[in-house]
C-alpha cells in the first residue's frame, strides 16, 4: 500500500529536479515535494508543509549529503532576492538540466522519441552581467534610508541592493551590486539615490499609494555603449529634474533621460507616456548588422549575446535564397524579420501591440530595408487573411510566440498553406512540445532542435526548433 503523507511529517527525500521557480523537487513513495533551497543531487531531510493529493511542499530541514552540483552562489543576496533562482547549481549541471527539459518534455508531451537532430545547449562563456535592462523598485525602509533593489520572491518587498541616508550619505547594504546587471546600474543608483535625498524626495510607498519615485529603469547598448535612465514617478511632473539630469549625464555613454508618469495603484510598472527630460528619446543597440532603436517603452530582448546567436541559428534554419516570402508572427519590434528583411525577398511580420508594430516599420526604415511589412493584430487572424491573398502566402513560417503558445487555429492556417519551412523560437518547452506535434501530425517533420540560454541562473530555456514539409 502507499504511504499517505500528513503536514508536519518528516521524511527523507532525494532532489532529482527543478521546479518552474528554482525549487527542488524529489519523490519519495510516489508523493512529489517540492523544496525551497534544495538542490538537484542533494539528498535532504524536510518537513512537510503543505499537502495536497500527489504532491506537497516541504521546508529544508537539514542536509543530509549536498550536491555535487551546489556551488557557493556569488551573489550574497542570493536566495532572498527574486532575481536568481539557481544561481547555487554549477553553471554546466543548469545548462544540462534546461536541455534536458526541452527533451523530456518534446517526448513526454508531444511524443517526439529521436528521430531529429538534437543541437547542444548555447550556454554563455561568461553567465554574468548579461542583461541590457533592469527596473529598480524604490523604497523607504524601517530607518527612513531610501533603497533601491530587487523583489523577493513572489513578494513586493524589496531586497535592498543600494541605499542612501537621508542626508544622501551611502549605507552599507549586503551587496551594492548585481552580478547580472551591467555595472552601470550601480552609479545610476547611486546618482539618483543621492539625487533624492539631497531634494527631500520619497519613495513610493504600495500600500498608502503615496510617495513618488517608483522604480528606475536602466537599459544599455551593449554594442553601442549608449545608456538610457527613465524614472517612473507617482506625479504628473518630476521636481528638481533639470539637477538629476546634471548629475546623470556625468555618467559616460548617458544617453537617454527621462520620466514616466504612473499614478495608477497597479502592478504595471511603466506609466502611458514618457517624457525625456535631457539627450534623446531611445538609445540605440546592434543585432549583428541591424541596428534597433530602444525607447523605455519599447519590448527588446534582454540578453544581447545569446539573442544574437539564437537569430543566427533562426536564419540558419530558414536557409534563404533570396526568393522568398517569409512570416514572421509575433514579431515584437521586428528584430527577428529584419534578420530574415537580409536574405528574403519579402518578409511579413505581424505583433498584436501596435507600438511595437511602430518600432519595426521605424526599425526596418533606419536599416533601409523596405522589403519588410508589417501588421498590427492577432497572428491567428491577420495569417488567415494573408493565406487568402495568393501573393502572400509564405515559404517560411517563423513562429516566436509567449509562453502559452501558437493558437490552434493559427497551426491549423499553417497547415492548410503548407509552407516548405517552419522555425519556431520557443519560451516554453512544454507549448512548444505541444505545438511541434500538432505540426508533426498535420505532415511535418521536426527536423533540428537547439535549446539557448537567454536567462542563466533563471529556470526559462530557449528553443529554436526546424520543422519541414513531408513531400
Ligand atoms: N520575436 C520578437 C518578440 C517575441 S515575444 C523578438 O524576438 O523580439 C512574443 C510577442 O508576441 C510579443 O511581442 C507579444 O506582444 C506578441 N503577441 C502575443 N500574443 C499575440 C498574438 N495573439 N498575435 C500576435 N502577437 C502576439
Amino acid at each position: 500500500m502507499e504511504k499517505t503523507f500528513r503536514k508536519n511529517d518528516i521524511v527523507q527525500v532525494q532532489i532529482t529536479d527543478i521546479g518552474t521557480n528554482g525549487e527542488g523537487i524529489g519523490k519519495t513513495n510516489g508523493f512529489t515535494l517540492f523544496v525551497r533551497d534544495a538542490v538537484m543531487g542533494d539528498l535532504v531531510e524536510v518537513q512537510i508543509m503543505k499537502v495536497k493529493k500527489r504532491y506537497g511542499y516541504a521546508r529544508l530541514l537539514n542536509l543530509i549529503e549536498p550536491s555535487a552540483l551546489r556551488v557557493e552562489p556569488p551573489c550574497p543576496v542570493f536566495g532572498p532576492c527574486g532575481g536568481c533562482q539557481i544561481q547555487n547549481m554549477r553553471y554546466d549541471a543548469q545548462l544540462e538540466w534546461k536541455e534536458k527539459t526541452v527533451v523530456n518534455d518534446l517526448e513526454k508531451i508531444g511524443g517526439f522519441r529521436g528521430g531529429y537532430e538534437l543541437e547542444p545547449i548555447a550556454g554563455m562563456e561568461t553567465p554574468y552581467r548579461y542583461r541590457n535592462k533592469a527596473i529598480f523598485p524604490i523604497r523607504t525602509d524601517r530607518n527612513g534610508a531610501l533603497v533601491a533593489g530587487f523583489y523577493a520572491q513572489h513578494s513586493h518587498r524589496v531586497v535592498p541592493l543600494f541605499s542612501v541616508q537621508k542626508d544622501g550619505s551611502f549605507r552599507e547594504t549586503k551587496t551594492d551590486d548585481c552580478l547580472i546587471e551591467a555595472p552601470v546600474c550601480r552609479d545610476v543608483l547611486q546618482t539618483v539615490l543621492a539625487w533624492a535625498a539631497a531634494n527631500g524626495l520619497d519613495a513610493y510607498d504600495e500600500e498608502s499609494g503615496r510617495g513618488l519615485l517608483r522604480n528606475v529603469l536602466i537599459r544599455t547598448g551593449y554594442h553601442t555603449g549608449e545608456i538610457l535612465v527613465c524614472l517612473i514617478i507617482n506625479a504628473k511632473k518630476l521636481p528638481h529634474a533639470d539637477m538629476l539630469a546634471d548629475a546623470l549625464e556625468k555618467i559616460p555613454g548617458m544617453t537617454s533621460i527621462s520620466y514616466s508618469p504612473n499614478r495608477e495603484r497597479t502592478n504595471t510598472i511603466m506609466g502611458k507616456k514618457v517624457v525625456t527630460i535631457a539627450g534623446k528619446d531611445s538609445i540605440e543597440d546592434t543585432i549583428g548588422p541591424i541596428r534597433y532603436a530602444i525607447s523605455p517603452l519599447s519590448f527588446f530582448q534582454v540578453n544581447p549575446i545569446q539573442t544574437s546567436r539564437l537569430y543566427e541559428k533562426v536564419l540558419e534554419y530558414a536557409d534563404l535564397s533570396g526568393n522568398e516570402v517569409v512570416w514572421d508572427l509575433y514579431c515584437g519590434i521586428g528584430s527577428i524579420s529584419l534578420f530574415l528583411a537580409q536574405k528574403a525577398r519579402r518578409v511579413i511580420g505581424v505583433e498584436i501591440i501596435p507600438q511595437a508594430v511602430e518600432d519595426a516599420k521605424q526599425n526596418a526604415l533606419r536599416n533601409g530595408l523596405s522589403n519588410a511589412e508589417f501588421y498590427t493584430g492577432k497572428a491567428e487572424e491577420v495569417a488567415e487573411a494573408l493565406y487568402r491573398r495568393e501573393d502572400a502566402r509564405a515559404d517560411v513560417v517563423v513562429v516566436d510566440p509567449p509562453r502559452k503558445g501558437c493558437d490552434a487555429t493559427l497551426l491549423e492556417t499553417i497547415l492548410r498553406m503548407r509552407p516548405g519551412k517552419v522555425v519556431y523560437v520557443s519560451c516554453n518547452p512544454a507549448t512548444l512540445a505541444r505545438d511541434l506535434a500538432i505540426l508533426r501530425d498535420g505532415g511535418y517533420l521536426l527536423k533540428k532542435v537547439r535549446p539557448y540560454d537567454l536567462f542563466a541562473h533563471a529556470c526559462h530555456v530557449e528553443t529554436v526548433a526546424l520543422l519541414t514539409r513531408e513531400k
